[in-house]
């Protein structure tokens, strides 16, 4: 067995050899003839004049083969349905979605932005598209009219996929009223709205405009679409992410590279077998989704479960009793919602048999030693822990127990992965940090591997001046989270460098929230501030000066306030943007150059020492938020 330290450095110092090797674990309609082209930097282009398509590596390579074994387990425990589709049944279906979206005039490199709940028909309009060549752009169920229609107007879809309604603890979520809503205030409008009715809420169909997909289905029934041979760099996909600025970036990924990466992810990282089962808890609308719901297991020859419902409903062994039933053998899931299981009933496990199970896999916000120690002992398996973002589409730093089996540490996500040649850069000077247990930024030695952004949609320049500004003449590439490294090379993640929070796993930019708190008629300006949380990680709290401040003058007037403001939050985000708290003060902490201390707040907020605030305007502002939290 080769050893993973040797494993990694033969990533990066044969780069062309390791991934032409890894590009065997998926076919190829045309062989490539360059593995990393390198000449336009930060622009990679991987896999050149290699011709391939991520619907048929997911679906159609598998059907003669696999043609009878489950590739996709629906699960709703909203709706109480239970589908199997095997992978021959999946090949029907995401042919007759294909042949929908091309009667509705979709072509290769078109925009097709999905907003559904977690159902079937979401993956077969994913897979439909790239199947195509189109792209389709995923916009999570949970965000609202103005969320939504900041992502139309920015990947002008030819046609939208949507649905009635989603379901969220047993009660029905209208999704055809925001889209209607969306489209009304976009500046883009898309010919056609593809509707998934499942008759959970009646909606308006806006006439020469929606579409019904049961009646387009039925039409084509029998549909054959084969895929589109694209190039490896076609663009696969686009999927908003927060970051600093109030307005979205799209993270555009590629073909060829982003399927070899997820490939050779399930075999060295993900510990899968085709024709297995994998169970990734999170939603198609976050990268995860994409990369470990939809494409890397069924890439993999894998079945993969799409759950619809909470963690919690009907009881807290659901998830449970499915790693039993499908006899899972590998999980994902993110720490919020283990937090809640144990919070639930911590014996839930023991009522099923897991020993189907290798590992459980965590990923997207820190995970805390308590509630990694529970779950690692109450399962008695693996408990591996993944750190990566929207842009690099698979994980950056992990235990590759693929590779080689080695210890995991609480509290750090492992070591760099494969592919990634991670550095710690010191924010001051622009250095790199080498010694053990020196706080830096973590970056990345460009190029990066393949699977990773290619660049924000249709904005080459902020995709440069975002990511790879850090240390100039150099191509690195920011991660914008802090990190430290150990002696024995364990990188361990201490939070963002921005204003990017992370509730419940969910990535927020806090200046989309203050844009939105901010269009309350009574609002003048306002801070938004992630404070830590004990179940969801972090929560965002609000400190808002107010145009009349009589409005809020009295305890019960300030609660009436704060939950209408609440509710602008959740109408144009949604409730996933919502604040834990909305507080009034007469006057913000700022410096005297009029920028906002939010650094400080959240320090305040947290019961932290401030640090320096020689550059503070009005030492009185953080005295204000300092008595409203308590501190
Ligand atoms: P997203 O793009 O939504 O996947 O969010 C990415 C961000 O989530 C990262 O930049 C980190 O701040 C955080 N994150 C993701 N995974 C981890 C992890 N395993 N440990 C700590 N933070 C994480």
């Amino acid at each position: 067995m080769t050893s993973y330290a040797d494993f990694h450095r033969r990533s990066l110092q044969d780069r062309e050899g390791f991934w032409a090797e890894q590009a065997k674990l998926i076919d190829w309609q045309q062989p490539f003839t360059q593995v990393c082209d390198n000449s336009r930097p930060p622009f990679t282009r991987w896999y050149v004049g290699g011709t391939t398509n991520l619907c048929h590596n997911a679906v159609d390579r598998h059907v003669a083969t696999r043609g009878a074994q489950n590739a996709l387990i629906f699960v709703s425990t909203e709706t109480n349905q239970e589908r199997v589709y095997s992978y021959a049944e999946l090949h029907a279906e995401v042919q007759r979605m294909a042949a929908s979206l091309i009667e509705l005039g979709v072509k290769k490199g078109d925009r097709v932005l999905v907003y559904m709940p977690m159902i079937p028909e979401a993956a077969f309009a994913m897979l439909a598209c790239t199947r195509i060549g189109a792209l389709h752009s995923v916009v999570f169920g949970g965000f609202a009219s103005v969320s939504l229609a900041s992502r139309i107007d920015d990947a002008e879809p030819t046609v939208v996929v949507s649905a009635d309604a989603g379901s969220r603890g047993g009660k029905v979520v209208p999704y055809k009223p925001l889209l209607d809503e969306a489209i009304a205030l976009s500046k883009h409008k898309p010919g056609k709205v593809l509707m998934v009715n499942r008759g959970l809420s009646p909606f308006t169909r806006v006439a020469g405009r929606d579409e019904d997909y049961t009646a387009l289905r039925e039409k084509h029934l029998n549909a054959q679409v084969p895929c589109e041979w694209v190039d490896a760099t076609h663009p696969s996909y686009t999927l908003y992410t927060s970051g600093t600025t109030g307005k979205p970036k799209g993270v555009q990924r590629d073909t060829g590279g982003y399927a070899v990466a997820l490939a050779a992810s399930m075999k060295h990282i993900f510990l899968g077998n085709p024709g297995e089962t994998y169970f990734s808890t999170s939603d198609i609308g976050w990268v995860v989704g994409h990369s470990y719901i939809v494409y890397g297991p069924l890439i993999y020859g894998m079945a993969t479960i799409m759950y619809e419902g909470l963690p919690i409903r009907p009881d807290a062994a659901i998830w449970w009793s499915l790693v039993e039933k499908y006899k899972v053998t590998s999980m994902f899931s993110a720490p919020t919602a283990i937090r809640v299981l144990k919070k639930q009933d911590p014996a839930a496990l023991s009522k099923h048999d897991l020993s189907s199970l290798r590992a459980l896999f965590l990923a997207g916000e820190p995970l805390d030693e308590p509630t990694a120690k529970w779950i690692s002992e109450s399962l008695g398996k693996p408990i591996i822990d993944n750190y990566w973002q929207t842009e690099t589409g698979w994980p950056i730093l992990t235990i590759c127990n693929g590779v080689e089996k080695q210890a995991s540490k609480f509290g750090s996500p492992g070591k760099p992965v494969y592919g990634y040649d991670v550095k710690l850069i010191d924010e001051n000077t622009g250095q790199e940090l080498t010694g053990a247990n020196q706080k830096g930024v973590v970056a990345i030695e460009g190029p990066l591997p393949p699977g990773c952004m290619q660049t924000v949609w249709r904005d080459d320049d902020r995709f440069v001046k975002t990511y790879w500004s850090s240390i100039p003449g150099r191509q690195v590439y920011s991660t914008f989270d802090w990190g430290i490294r150990d002696e024995d090379g364990y990188l361990f993640i201490l939070g963002r460098t921005d204003d990017v929070i992370n509730v419940a796993g969910h990535r927020l930019g806090t200046r989309e929230i203050e844009e939105s708190i901010s269009s309350h008629a009574n609002v003048a300006e306002v801070a938004v501030v992630g404070v830590a949380d004990q179940l969801k990680g972090q929560v965002a709290m609000a400190f808002a000066v107010l145009k009349d401040a009589s409005q809020a003058d009295t305890p019960e007037k300030a609660l009436k306030l704060e939950g209408a403001i609440m509710k602008v939050v959740d109408e144009q985000l949604g409730a996933v943007a919502r604040p834990a708290r909305v507080r009034f003060v007469s006057v913000l902490p700022k410096t005297r150059s009029g920028k906002l201390l939010r650094r400080a707040i959240q320090a305040v907020c947290e019961g932290r020492d401030p640090g320096d605030l020689t550059t503070i305007e009005d030492p009185s502002a953080l005295q204000q938020v300092k008595d409203l939290v308590g501190g």
